[in-house]
């Protein structure tokens, strides 16, 4: 499910860190996306909700459905 925000907004990824807990499937899906810290969190490139390009929106979608702990959700912004 995307969350609207602003509608005209890049799609970005949001990880909520209070669910998290670094089991790795989000970095494995999105390499690109997501780097990955010393114990399995991802890290983003700027501390910012990543930006989803549209070659990578079936992998984002992927990962959301197969995060262990529903941790993830696309939104616009
Ligand atoms: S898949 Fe979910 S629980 Fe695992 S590291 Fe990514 S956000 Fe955290």
């Amino acid at each position: 499910m995307i969350h609207n925000g602003n509608p005209n907004g890049n799609l970005r990824l949001h990880i909520d860190w209070t669910r998290c807990d670094g089991r790795g499937v989000c970095n494995e899906l999105l390499p690109e996306t997501l780097a990955r810290d010393d114990w399995g969190y991802p890290l983003t490139h700027d501390h910012r909700d990543p930006v989803i390009d549209q070659g990578r929106i079936t992998a984002a979608r992927e990962a959301v459905d197969l995060c262990p702990r529903l941790a993830l959700t696309l939104h616009r912004g």
